[in-house]
């Protein structure tokens, strides 16, 4: 079994809040509000993964092999995927905007039946031999939300949510990928705190993701990132920017 190897978010504090980046074998959560930069981040982890210098590694972790052919698959469920954004952050760091984008497959999912069907498929093209390095599901929710609405739904919105979860999972852990969720969020009365507010998905996305980000809107470009509930990491904050660049300190 190989151990875990990184990945840059394009921030350093970010990475040193998450202890040296986007960690494979697990499985990353970004929460917040419309707008508060979730894509932005999903776009960039793509980018990064075609530049060595933003790959965290040795031998031990993952080939040189590996990481020079290395393959993203972004399950885009809210129609948001840009190619031509992911042209404009590979350009500011001076790489080649056309290969992130032919080493980025992209899976436009309407529903939540072809959300679970892409990742499913995930697995096949690696037993095919296509190295798939980094898994992006942007949003995990949003097919759910639409389609199981009301009270009577719930269980089994929350049934199907967890197998999505253990599928990931498994690309996660048989496969040494970075899987990165993004999640919208619900704001919830709380006797102490007035409003809270919460990622979707319960405890069934609670307990499957390794790293749980509430991303918010700073002053200007600045956004802030609180890492919360981790298994083994103290909660932090990050402040990072997205300009025209992309995601940077
Ligand atoms: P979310 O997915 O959380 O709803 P996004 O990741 O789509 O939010 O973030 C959108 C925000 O990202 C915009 O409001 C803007 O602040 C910033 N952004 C997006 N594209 C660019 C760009 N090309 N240049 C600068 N900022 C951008
Ligand atoms: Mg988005």
């Amino acid at each position: 079994r190989k151990s875990v190897w990184r990945l840059s978010t394009g921030s350093s504090e970010l990475d040193d809040v998450l202890a040296g980046g986007l960690e494979s074998q697990s499985i990353t959560e970004f929460a917040g509000l419309f707008g508060c930069g979730k894509t932005q981040v999903a776009h960039q982890a793509c980018v990064n993964l075609q530049s060595r210098e933003n790959i965290f590694a040795d031998e031990e972790h993952i080939s040189e092999e590996e990481i020079e052919n290395a393959k993203a698959v972004y399950i885009d469920t809210e129609g948001t995927f840009r190619p031509e954004r992911i042209i404009q952050m590979a350009e500011a760091m001076g790489i080649d905007g056309n290969k992130v984008l032919d080493n980025t497959f992209v899976a436009r999912a309407y529903n939540s039946d072809m959300q679970m069907l892409f990742a499913e498929k995930v697995e096949e093209l690696i037993k095919d031999g296509e190295n798939i390095k980094l898994v992006i599901v942007d949003s995990l929710t949003s097919t759910f939300r639409n389609e199981y609405t009301g009270r009577g739904k719930l269980s089994e919105r929350q049934q199907k949510l967890g197998r999505h979860m253990s599928v990931l999972n498994k690309l996660a852990d048989l496969h040494n990928c970075i899987v990165m969720i993004t999640n919208q969020v619900s704001a919830k009365p709380d006797a102490f705190f007035g409003i809270q507010e919460q990622a979707i998905g319960g405890n069934i996305v609670g307990h499957a993701a390794t790293f749980r980000f509430f991303l918010r809107k700073g002053k200007g470009d600045k956004r802030v990132a609180k890492l919360y509930d981790s298994p083994h990491l103290p909660d932090a904050e990050a402040i990072f920017r997205i300009t025209e660049k992309g995601i940077h300190d």
